[in-house]
């Protein structure tokens, strides 16, 4: 934005005021803040982006992907993770079936680590997300702070929770140099990253702007 565009934003008088009420909005590309009384205001002046107020279909779209990453949560857990192949047998695990194996051959702190990464975690999104989505359609005010503070764990959280998938690659990648054994992901790594992927997505296409509606209004 231009300083000359800037004059048009009073410096003091603006706190507490939300940016739609004060007549402002940022673009989304490239975050400049721009004005919305004058004509031009539906698109971006620096980038040429359409402007919006709120993400269109927010709450359709993260439900979308939430139900969808509900769904393959189920075979995520059902199917197996991975199969390991050796001169006694083939051994099929699901990611509960891991975490037994790792607390009955005494590593503790690693099915601790597996079991909150791969199945608490996920299963706490899940219900993040939704009680977030829920109390929008709402139109809540219930703790909107706590709330907004709830979404930015959930997308912090998002890129952390690949660690089954990693394990199996790193394993499979491992395993595969010796000839005795061989692993092979199974459908349930598939599954569980696509339930890692779309609630990334879920949570992206939240607007969080839409818990703060309800307060501002009041
Ligand atoms: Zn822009």
């Amino acid at each position: 934005m231009s300083e000359q565009e800037y004059r048009h934003i009073p410096a003091t008088g603006l706190a507490g005021q939300t940016g739609a009420s004060a007549g402002l909005i940022t673009c989304d590309i490239c975050e400049a803040l721009c004005c919305t009384h004058d004509e031009a205001a539906t698109h971006c002046p620096i980038c040429g982006a359409t402007l919006h107020l709120r993400h269109k279909d927010s709450l359709t779209k993260s439900l979308a992907y939430l139900v969808a990453a509900t769904i393959l949560y189920i075979p995520a857990n059902l199917l197996p993770v991975m199969q390991t192949n050796t001169i006694f047998g083939t051994q099929d695990d699901t990611i509960m079936s891991g975490v037994l194996v790792l607390m009955y051959t005494g590593s503790w702190p690693l099915a601790l680590l597996v079991f909150f990464a791969s199945i608490v975690v996920p299963l706490l999104k899940l219900f993040s997300i939704s009680l977030l989505l829920y109390t929008c359609s709402k139109k809540s005010t219930w703790n909107p702070l706590q709330r907004t503070q709830l979404f930015r764990m959930i997308e912090a959280v998002g890129r952390w929770s690949m660690l089954d998938v990693y394990v199996v690659t790193v394993l499979v990648a491992l395993v595969q140099f010796k000839s005795l054994a061989a692993i092979h992901p199974g459908g349930g790594a598939l599954a569980f990253g696509a339930v890692v992927v779309l609630t990334m997505l879920s949570a992206q296409s939240f607007d969080s702007r839409l818990i703060w509606v309800a307060k501002t209004h009041e």
